[in-house]
């Protein structure tokens, strides 16, 4: 049973079984020690919260679901702050296209609000269970990212308790430079309350043609081409093993595939659905493998029986050394046969490669400088505790995307040494410094 201990007015919840909840995350590679959650179930109390961490030097980790892979979510000898009490939906503005909501509400929930309206916040992320807020701390990534970026490139505006236990409204002409440090922060500067996002206009229906190449450099092509086509809505990339055998290397014998590549292309529509000969005309794939037609509605939770099916066998308990990455289509296509001769098989395929706008993106959201940027992804449904060999085999993929230039998404797994944080923000780094340093001076945000 929950038990809760009240210190100064704030609510601790210290039995085992929700202590032991808390102490890892999805990733389930970092172990922490959490010395109590707590769980604000409004702005007062969690203002409470920050100042009772100040006044007795105390830490708090903010924690949505806790989908990070690599302990982002965990606390260390300090209190866990759970958000996901602060989930009122405040409403849809239909004449500016957008929903205000506080932080701990799941995308299921902004989903099932704005479809009421005919639509769907910019970009939504595959899964739906996690909060509003540990996503705008992360980025967001999504099917329609080719177009409007990562989700912080779709927020009007932020309300924030930063460290220091003020209350502050910020958007990209009102306390920008928090705007910036927030988005993509890790809940380094300030706690997420509330946020108004961007909302676009939807279909009733969406058509997705599932495509087939035997060629890195023609799959790589079309994703360029379809990134910039105003046709299309939705861009998938994927990497797929066909053939499979085991071959004698010098280091003894190894398992071997040959690898296909994919990319699912969806186009909304009410009435008509589109012609492939109109959609496909310009692409150089090898195979049409299906098309498939559903609800927009739909289509949002295509990936649920993937992570039911993780859940069922077991896999959603295992550990996640996930890694993704943004980097630019040319430096992909070059290391790409690389990393997937590098890759043992037991990993898994389907590895994924979403284009990714690169405009309005908040300063300190880290994305390499060049055009034509994917988030490239290695996400397997499980590794075996213990198997420390995929393990160091990931950490050397994860050197060879930053040697060409790549930029870690920062919810995933950053490995076992420390992360290199000065060289993720590079010139920004004594900006990403100073503004920890002005909205958590007493650092209980770190
Ligand atoms: C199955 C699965 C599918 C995923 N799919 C996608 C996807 O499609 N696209 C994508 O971009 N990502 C995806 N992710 C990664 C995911 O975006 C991040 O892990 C995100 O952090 C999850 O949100 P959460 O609610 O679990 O936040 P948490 O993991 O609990 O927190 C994330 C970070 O934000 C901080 N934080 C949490 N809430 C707040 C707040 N209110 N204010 C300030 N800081 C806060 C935490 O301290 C932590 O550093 C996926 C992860 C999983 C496990």
């Amino acid at each position: 049973m929950e038990q809760q201990i009240s210190v100064e007015g704030v609510n601790i919840i210290q039995d085992y079984g929700s202590i032991s909840s808390a102490t890892t995350d999805f990733g389930n590679l970092v172990t922490g020690k959490t010395l109590g959650i707590i769980q604000p179930r409004s702005i007062e109390e969690l203002s409470l919260a920050i100042q009772f961490a100040k006044d007795n030097h105390l830490r708090l980790k903010a924690r949505g679901k806790g989908y990070t892979q690599s302990g982002q979510s965990v606390a260390q000898d300090g209190f866990t702050l759970d958000l996901t009490q602060i989930n009122h939906i405040c409403e849809v503005d239909t004449e500016s296209q957008t929903i205000t909501s506080e932080a701990g509400t799941k995308w299921q929930d902004i989903v099932a609000t704005t479809v009421t309206h005919g639509m769907l916040p910019c970009v939504l992320p595959l899964n739906l269970e996690q909060t509003v807020g540990g996503l705008l701390s992360t980025g967001g990534i999504g099917s329609t990212s080719k177009t409007y970026g990562p989700v912080v490139a779709n927020v009007v505006d932020l309300n924030i308790i930063t460290g220091n236990g003020e209350y502050i409204q910020c958007s990209r002409t009102q306390n920008r430079e928090l705007y910036n440090a927030v988005l993509g922060g890790l809940g380094r500067c300030g706690i997420i309350v509330s946020t108004t996002l961007a909302l676009r206009t939807i279909k009733k229906y969406i058509r997705t043609f599932h495509l087939l190449y035997d060629s890195l450099d023609a799959w790589m092509n079309d994703q360029v081409l379809l990134g910039k086509s105003n046709q299309i809505d939705h861009l998938e990339g994927f990497c797929w093993t066909s053939a499979k055998g085991i071959r004698n290397t010098i280091s003894g014998k190894r398992f071997f595939a040959h690898w296909l590549y994919g990319l699912q292309v969806g186009v909304e529509y009410n009435s008509t659905a589109p012609y492939p000969s109109d959609v496909l005309k310009d692409l150089n794939y090898w195979q049409l493998v299906h098309t498939e037609d559903e609800e927009t509605v739909n289509h949002v939770f295509r990936y649920q029986p993937r992570f039911e099916m993780m859940r069922a066998s077991g896999a959603w308990n295992q550990t996640h050394p996930w890694i993704e990455c943004f980097i630019s289509a040319k430096a992909l296509a070059e290391i790409l046969p690389e990393i997937l001769d590098m890759l043992p098989l037991s990993l898994g395929d389907g590895h994924k490669a979403i284009m990714v706008a690169s405009e309005n993106l908040p300063d300190l959201f880290m994305m390499p400088p060049e055009d034509n940027i994917l988030c490239f992804a290695i996400l397997p449904m499980a590794v075996a505790t213990g198997d420390t060999k995929s393990l160091d085999v990931l950490e050397e993929v994860n050197q060879v995307l930053l040697d060409a230039g790549g930029k870690r998404y920062l919810s995933g797994w950053l490995g076992r040494l420390d992360f290199n944080w000065q060289q993720h923000y590079s010139k920004h780094y004594d900006t990403w410094e100073t503004m920890k340093q002005k909205y958590d001076p007493d650092h209980i945000l770190s």
